[in-house]
């Protein structure tokens, strides 16, 4: 089920709630940090950024730029073991084309030094010491929800031994995982995060930054906020998962006596359909369930900039979903309405035939060609026509036609009249079997009356169909995709079976071979077309010279505008 604070997906609909920017409206208003609003997205570059990032991302820079203040891009890069340059590079990258610009990029590695120091000054305060304890035996020492924490054997060694053996941490004289640097805070408390947090662990690894200039690394609890503060941020914006962290946030920032940002959580996007989990997203890349992060079945913005989804699209989904303080999960047919709604507005028209059938038209010359005009966006003018090649064989639709005709059917059959979208009216005489019985050719007369589709005499017909002239068309691969995961929630795994167990196993269909109109022969790998009557298509990067590849962004059919219509006349949700 749908969030209940799901906003109506209509551009008219009252801003959706947005409870982060009434707070930065209060601080402002009360002249907090003279007004100033500086935020930062800060994700760790262990994989690449997802649809649930985007969300984040037009939050934090949203709020910028409706408030004259600055967003940062900072790589939160304390875990040398999972982090690379290729997603640094990526998450750049993809952050430029939902159309954002930080104000500055930093890294958390940057600050090294910087919280090396200030570890040192809480040690030198006693609010700090180095722990022999394994990780295993941290974790027995900590406690549960209902009963306190046991304190340390080593958590009232002397300034003096603390400051030693963190120096020898530092320089290398012990094994990784043999000692931590620990805040001293209260095993008592019913917090668990504030029961003496590890705030660095020793890791000899080299980092895709530092390299190996570091062999102890500092806790993502020890980093966040002194680099928040660092960069003098008014509002550090995080997920729910992060509100039990807010008074470690808040304790290292006061015990240092730095620069307070005030961390905000919102809640975490969820989609029906839809894995938003790095990690999980790798396992799909490392065991090839998918061709790579940028596989246009992927949630990550890469995956979806290659399906053919705009920037426009998304940052319209992410202002009318809104935020909240409780997660709920939205559905995906929201996030298709907004990029039907962009695509409908700028895509190039085209006709294709994705399973073909041949049209023979028998009164039509042998050897001519007519060029028909067609309109190129019918929503904008600007757009202009182009020429349709028309001739006496085409390719229609096998879909198009039907032998024997079911009740309510009104496309093509034997009798039947047609209009040919921008050509001819059409009418069925007979088919071509071939020995296994099977109609391999549709035979038809045409009324050179009415040419452009055109009745001068005013007769109707009731359907129009699309078609390709078979001399002329280009042989395209399609790839036709449908969800990655065939449940609501993929997160849960089925009983007794693996997340991995709700894959789709129709995900991907390939047509190897449909025909295009030849004006798509040219299209440039990211051009968005609709193909009449069959959805929003777009030019993959793997079209090679004479043969395009072509990916299907979404049908044509609009579930929501369905769901929706149906809410509207008070007959609730299917
Ligand atoms: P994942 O679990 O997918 O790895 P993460 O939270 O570990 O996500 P980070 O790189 O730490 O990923 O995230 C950077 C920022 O994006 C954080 O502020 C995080 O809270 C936010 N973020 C991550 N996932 C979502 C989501 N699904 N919805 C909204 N914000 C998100
Ligand atoms: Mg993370």
């Amino acid at each position: 089920m749908a969030h209940p604070e799901n906003p109506a997906p209509n551009a008219e609909a009252p801003r959706p709630s947005n409870f982060v920017r009434d707070i930065v409206l209060a601080d402002i208003a009360s002249g907090k940090h003279a007004g100033r609003v500086q935020t930062r997205f800060p994700p760790e570059p262990n994989g690449y950024l997802h649809i649930g990032h985007a969300k984040s991302i037009c939050l934090n820079f949203g709020l910028a730029i409706e408030f004259n203040g600055k967003c940062n891009l900072r790589f939160d890069d304390t875990n040398p073991c999972k982090e690379e340059s290729e997603y640094v590079e990526s998450i750049i990258e993809d952050v430029r084309w939902l159309g954002f610009t930080p104000d500055a990029v930093y890294y958390a590695s940057d600050y090294f030094q910087q919280l090396y120091d200030w570890a040192v000054q809480l040690i030198q305060a006693g609010k700090a010491y180095v722990c022999d304890l394994t990780s295993e035996e941290v974790r027995q020492h900590r406690g549960t929800l209902t009963e306190p924490g046991k304190e340390s054997p080593w958590r009232n060694r002397s300034i003096e031994e603390n400051l030693d053996l963190f120096t020898r941490m530092k320089a290398g004289e012990f094994p990784d995982g043999t000692r931590t640097l620990r805040s001293k805070i209260d095993m008592a408390s019913p917090n668990l995060n504030m029961r003496d947090p590890v705030m660095y662990r020793i890791l000899h690894a080299s980092h895709h930054r530092t390299g190996d200039a570091w062999c102890i690394y500092p806790m993502y609890d020890f980093t966040h906020g002194q680099s928040d503060s660092i960069e003098q941020i008014t509002h550090s914006i995080c997920t729910l998962e992060f509100e039990d962290h807010r008074p470690l946030y808040d304790w290292y920032i006061r015990e240092l006596g730095i620069f307070p940002p005030q961390q905000i959580e919102f809640d975490r996007l969820n989609l029906t359909y839809t894995l938003l989990s790095k990690r999980r997203l790798l396992a799909l890349v490392q065991q090839g369930v998918v061709s790579g992060w940028d596989d246009p079945r992927m949630p990550t913005i890469s995956g979806i900039r290659r399906r053919g989804y705009t920037p426009e699209a998304i940052r319209t989904f992410c202002s009318r979903i809104g935020v909240s303080k409780t997660n709920g999960i939205i559905e995906l047919g929201l996030l298709e309405h907004a990029v039907r709604e962009d695509l409908n507005r700028r895509a190039h028209r085209a006709m294709a035939v994705l399973k073909p059938l041949k049209l023979v038209i028998d009164n039509y010359p042998e050897d001519q060609t007519e060029m028909m005009e067609a309109v190129n966006n019918p929503e904008d003018a600007s757009y202009g026509s182009r020429e349709v090649p028309f001739s006496r064989v085409l390719y229609i639709e096998q879909d198009d036609f039907r032998e024997e005709p079911p009740k309510g059917y009104f496309r093509l059959y034997p009798g039947n009249e047609v209009r040919l979208r921008y050509g001819y009216l059409v009418r069925c005489t007979g088919v071509a079997k071939n020995d296994a019985g099977e109609v391999v050719e549709v035979h038809c007369t045409y009324d050179p009356a009415t040419k452009g589709g055109n009745t001068p005499d005013g007769r109707k017909v009731k359907s129009t169909i699309h078609w390709v002239s078979a001399a002329h068309a280009v042989e395209a691969e399609v790839r036709l995709y449908d969800t990655l995961f065939q449940v609501e929630n993929p997160n849960e795994a089925p009983e007794g079976g693996d997340w991995m167990d709700n894959l789709n196993p129709s995900s991907l269909v390939t047509v190897p071979d449909a025909k295009l109109e030849p004006s798509l022969a040219a299209a440039a790998p990211g051009g968005l077309y609709q193909f009449e009557r069959l959805g929003y298509f777009c030019v993959d990067k793997d079209s090679t010279p004479g043969r395009p590849v072509f990916n299907r962004t979404v049908g044509l059919r609009d579930t929501w505008a369905k769901i929706e219509k149906s809410q509207k006349a008070g007959k609730g949700k299917s």
